[in-house]
């Protein structure tokens, strides 16, 4: 709710005022149990920051992170590491993010011990266990990171995210690092997963094809905001914002007869330390209008659960 990460800047000289990056400004949305919601937006839009804000590996400057019923913000840290079990990160380069001197049954056994929930024999077993249920055979127990491929170790790296029986992933790019023929085989292992273990998925991406295969619903991010959220078959069939109009006119379509007339956007994404007055997206947006430039336009529901922040579509533009 209302949720924002403000990152301070120091100013170089005197001239300049001291700033803040917006990297996420005022965002609200809902995630539904059971199902998975898609983050899309260029780099730098703070997609990976409001993933981190979330679980609060990153403290939110303003705002609620509500997680069953309990507020996240300004919680106690022992009560955090309570419901912190329940949520997890599965992170973009899994070789990153592994121990490389740890071995497979580390790895993904670290965190039982670190709660010292099971015993050194039944943690071997829920390894073994979990190994089986994200595709690797039990001889991975005793190897390290560096001796699987990109997908083996994005593997281990949602393993290690499931040991603690979580109800929640925040799944950061977690297949942008990995060939796109091995891809499909990640997201579809994490759609069997979330299926038997009952997981809810936000599911962050820059990449709009991988978004649609994966996701019930999306929201996309601009600067920092939220511009358009709704069911995927809206946001990919009927999108509403334009900047949503212009990303997916730029993913490559086989169709027969259609030709799809792509949205060219002047110029780069302004700084989010010095985003625009207004629209955010006045700068860029083929539509923008006077209003645009002075009048931020709040996320509303515009049709059937699909919320859209534009002034197009307020009655009193009209
Ligand atoms: Fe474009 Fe104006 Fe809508 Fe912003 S509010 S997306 S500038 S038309
Ligand atoms: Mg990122």
């Amino acid at each position: 709710k209302n949720l924002k990460k403000h990152f301070p800047v120091k100013k170089v000289s005197f001239r300049e005022k001291a700033g803040s990056i917006k990297a996420v400004d005022g965002i609200s949305f809902h995630v539904y149990k059971g199902e998975t919601l898609g983050i899309v937006g260029e780099s730098g839009s703070g997609k990976s920051t409001l993933g981190r804000t979330i679980l609060r590996l990153m403290e939110p400057t303003e705002g609620e992170i509500i997680f069953e019923g309990h507020n996240l913000v300004g919680m106690s840290s022992r009560k955090l590491t309570e419901h912190r079990k329940n949520m997890q990160m599965v992170f973009q380069d899994p070789f990153a993010s592994l121990n490389p001197r740890m071995r497979v049954h580390q790895l993904i056994g670290e965190p039982l011990a670190v709660q010292k929930i099971l015993n050194k024999e039944e943690r071997t077993k829920k390894v073994l266990d979990l190994l089986e249920k994200v595709g690797l055979p039990k001889e991975a127990l005793t190897k390290y990171p560096h001796e699987f491929s990109g997908g083996q170790r994005q593997r281990i790296g949602i393993a290690r995210a499931l040991s603690m029986n979580p109800k929640f992933i925040i799944a950061d790019e977690p297949v942008s690092a990995l060939d796109v023929s091995v891809q499909s085989q990640v997201l579809n292992l994490m759609m069997d997963l979330q299926d038997e273990f009952n997981l809810t998925y936000l599911f962050i991406s820059h990449d709009l094809s991988v978004v649609k295969h994966i996701s019930d619903r999306v929201g996309v991010m601009y600067l920092g905001r939220i511009v358009e959220i709704g069911p995927k078959k809206n946001i990919y069939e009927n999108p509403m914002h334009p900047y949503t109009k212009s990303l997916l006119s730029a993913i490559p379509t086989v169709s027969f007869g259609v030709k799809k007339e792509r949205i060219h956007l002047e110029g780069e994404p302004p700084s989010p330390s010095n985003p625009p007055s207004g629209c955010t997206f006045h700068t860029r947006c083929p539509h923008a209008f006077d209003r645009c430039k002075i009048d931020s336009p709040e996320l509303v529901e515009r049709v059937d659960v699909q919320f859209v922040a534009c002034h197009l579509y307020s009655e009193d533009s009209i």
